[in-house]
């Protein structure tokens, strides 16, 4: 049972490791460091604002 415990401990360590590194880093489509987020950029959505209404050259948060 303590081996057991010990094991999910160790993959919970690992699993916020690799979302640390996953945080920091930046993504291959749009460059900017969002993490495990859903990709502005694949998903077609403004890169200011994120919203799905316009592009980030509409966007008029973009002054
Ligand atoms: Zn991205
Ligand atoms: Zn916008």
């Amino acid at each position: 049972m303590q081996g057991f415990v010990q094991a999910m401990q160790t993959q919970a360590h690992t699993q916020a490791a690799l979302q640390a590194q996953l945080e920091a880093q930046e993504c291959p489509h749009c460059g900017r460091a969002h993490g495990g987020t859903e990709c502005w950029l694949v998903a077609g959505k403004c890169l200011k604002c994120g919203s799905s209404d316009h592009k980030i050259k509409d966007c008029l948060r973009l002054q």
